[in-house]
Formats: C-alpha cells, structure tokens, sequence
C-alpha cells in the first residue's frame, strides 16, 4: 500500500519515518551531524552537509508532504523563513496580492522588508474575490492566500482566487497554518505552494518553532529547494525530530480541538456578556457555507468581542484559569490574547479599526482540554464581570 492510498492518521504515523538500520528503533533518530564522510570521490550515502540536507529533515518533510498533497517540502527554522524563502522566487518590479489582514509578521516582511528589495504589494479585502481581480496589474506574480484570517476568522475563497490568479497568469501560495493539513489542504483547490507555522498545529506542543514549504510540482519544488539552501533556512535536526514527534498525533489533536472550540464558541455566543463571536463553525458566521464547502472543520481559533471593552477584557485574563495570557496558537493548552495591543499591536491604530479589531476582542486559541471544562472555566470568567 502506497502512502497516497492510506487515510491521514497513517500517513501522519508512517510518511518518512525511516526506520533504524543499526538498532532497529522504531523512530527516526536525531542526525546531529553537520556532515557527512564520502565513501569515495563519486559515493555519498544521499547527505553531504546539514544546511543541504539532513535525514532527520527528510523525514519531517516526505510527512508533511504526504499530508499536504504535495511531491516535495522544506522544513525551515520558522514560519517566517518559509515565507522568506518563497519571496525570493520573485524579482524587483513583481506585484504580489495579499489580504489586508493577514498575519501581522507577514504584513511586516511584505509592506516594509521586501518592499525595500524592490517587490510591491497590494493589501486588498479578499473575502470579495472581486476585489482582488480588480487588483490584479500586468506585473502580478502571485496572490498570496490565507484563510481563515487572523483574529477576525474571514474566509477566502480558494478556488475562486485561484481562478483569478489563472487567468492573470500568476501563481498562488496559501498560508495553511491555521487548519493545519487535517483541515484544509489548498491543493485540491489549484493552489501552487502551500506553507506553514509548524510552530503551531503541526508540531502542536508549544515547544519549537518551525516552518515548511510544500510544492506539488518540479520546477518549484527544484527552485523552493535551491533557495532554502542557498539562504540557509533549513531547520535543525533536534527541531525537526521535535515536529516529526508532533505531527503523528495531528489528527486526534485537531478532533479533541474543535471539539472543544465548538462548546466554547456556543456558550459564548449565547452568553450576554459577549457581544460578537467571530468563529466559522457557529452558522451566524457570514461565510459559514464557504467554510463548510472548503474545510474539513472548522478549527479551533476564534475571537470574540466582550460587553464592556478593555476592563471586561482584563477581568477574562485574570479570572480565567485554564487558559494562558498568551501570543502563539495551535498548542495542547489553550490561550487567549488581547489583540489590540498584543498580536496586532505592529498594526496602526486605523489599520486595526478597518480590519475590525477593537478594544473589545479577546483571540482564544482552544486546546486540547476536556470541552467541559473550558466551557465552565470561561463562563466563570463572564459571569464575574
Ligand atoms: C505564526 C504564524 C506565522 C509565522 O510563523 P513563525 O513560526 O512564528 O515564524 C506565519 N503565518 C501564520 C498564519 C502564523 O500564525
């Protein structure tokens, strides 16, 4: 049996988890080697040196290539370094569309750092795929998707931003951090590259951070590869055998996620404390049916908007115990943050105000916990205002 004919949860287990020659350990052992000795001037046994290649790092990137779809990944140091890699595909002089709301790291490279290198960027709402035909200029390279969004959960429509990115002769690269492969795999929508946070659902433990790119043909796959060496983005041997560990258990993780992100989000929508619930998987969401079409779940990220602004806010973060006053997502334990002056705080004060974060949003980033518990532990909170 292929790795493509098994379901999600065995390739999670078994894709490039090679196993030990030596002392038949059923794991992938670290290779903290930096290099590696030629049998003779033609033979090497597939490894030279680390930055170009590492066992450990092949394991971890034939996973999450079975798991996303795809022929080839690069696992990176971080998320940010797998978007840095990509950036260099383009020259000075291509136009690259992106959401107005994308992740604010991202926001940061695209509007000021690449920026600087000569590439230019249109920010644009792209949960109306109108907006982003209308953007599109004869230089457009790529259209950059994210969905949901961050921390207001928007959708984009995949398949039809594709479409737009066809017919303009661009490529596209989807950011899946937020569902991880379980959830959303953007390839079966057209999408040409798909890139990740490890750091947050696939390696899932809060304990590394990480990045990897995916491709799903040869050229890019050749040139994503040829880049991440060049700049020296590969991640470690210890950090990728941290996610090989992680990924394996990213199936049950997800289902015991929104397992608990949908008792939550029902409580607190019904809950008068709450003024505004922003969560795909609650039928209110205005793209719900979007999200039902495109996703396999609705994740376990959510925000909402609490009665009473900034004081209420900070009641919830001092009075709720299961849940950490922390940046970051996609981890076992479950955190909330404030974005106005937490993840979104690099944002101008207008930025935030158009994208529809205000003083009243609280991010939650639901783990793992038995759902009853998190449901009792922040209606406490709410109650207690
Ligand atoms: C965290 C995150 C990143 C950046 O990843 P790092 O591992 O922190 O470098 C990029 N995109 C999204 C959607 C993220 O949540």
């Amino acid at each position: 049996m292929d790795s493509q004919n098994q379901h999600f949860e065995t390739r999670s287990v078994h894709a490039g988890v090679a196993k030990d020659n030596s002392y038949n350990s059923v794991i992938t052992p670290i290779y903290p080697s930096s290099t590696f000795y030629w049998d003779d001037l033609q033979t090497t046994r597939g490894y030279d040196y680390t930055r170009s290649g590492n066992p450990t790092r092949t394991g971890l990137e034939q996973n999450i290539a079975a798991l996303e779809g795809g022929i080839d990944c690069r696992a990176t140091c971080t998320g940010m370094s797998a978007i840095t890699a990509v950036l260099h595909m383009f020259q000075p002089g291509d136009h690259i569309i992106a959401s107005d709301d994308i992740y604010g790291g991202t926001y940061r490279l695209f509007a000021d750092v690449f920026t600087r290198q000569g590439l230019e960027f249109s920010f644009v709402k792209m949960t109306d795929p109108a907006n982003v035909k209308a953007a599109v200029r004869p230089n457009t390279k790529c259209i950059w998707i994210e969905t949901p969004s961050n921390p207001l959960m928007n959708i984009v429509d995949i398949a039809a931003v594709v479409e737009v990115a066809q017919s303009a002769g661009a490529i596209t690269i989807a950011d899946n951090t937020f569902l991880s492969p379980y959830l959303q795999r953007p390839f079966e929508f057209g999408v040409d590259i798909v890139l990740h946070s490890t750091t947050k659902y696939i390696n899932g433990h809060s304990d590394v951070v990480g990045g990897a790119v995916v491709t799903r043909d040869k050229e890019n796959a050749e040139r994503v590869a040829y880049l991440v060496n060049a700049l020296g983005l590969g991640c470690s041997p210890f950090d990728a055998w941290l996610v090989l560990r992680g990924v394996k258990t990213l199936a049950p993780r997800m289902e015991a996620h929104q397992r608990g992100a949908m008792a939550l989000a029902e409580m607190l929508d019904a809950h008068p404390a709450v003024e505004k619930v922003y969560y795909p998987g609650l039928p209110t969401h205005p793209q719900y049916d979007l999200a039902k079409r495109q996703q396999k779940g609705f994740g376990a990220m959510m925000s909402f908007d609490v009665v009473g602004g900034r004081p209420a806010a900070e009641h919830i973060f001092r009075t709720a115990r299961l849940y950490s006053l922390a940046e970051s997502l996609g981890g076992v334990e479950s955190l909330f943050e404030y974005p106005e002056s937490m993840s979104h705080a690099s944002m101008t004060l207008e930025a935030r105000r158009n994208a529809g974060i205000t003083e009243k949003t609280i991010r939650v980033s639901v783990g793992i916990e038995n759902p009853d518990d998190l449901v009792a532990d922040m209606q406490q909170a709410l109650d207690s205002i």
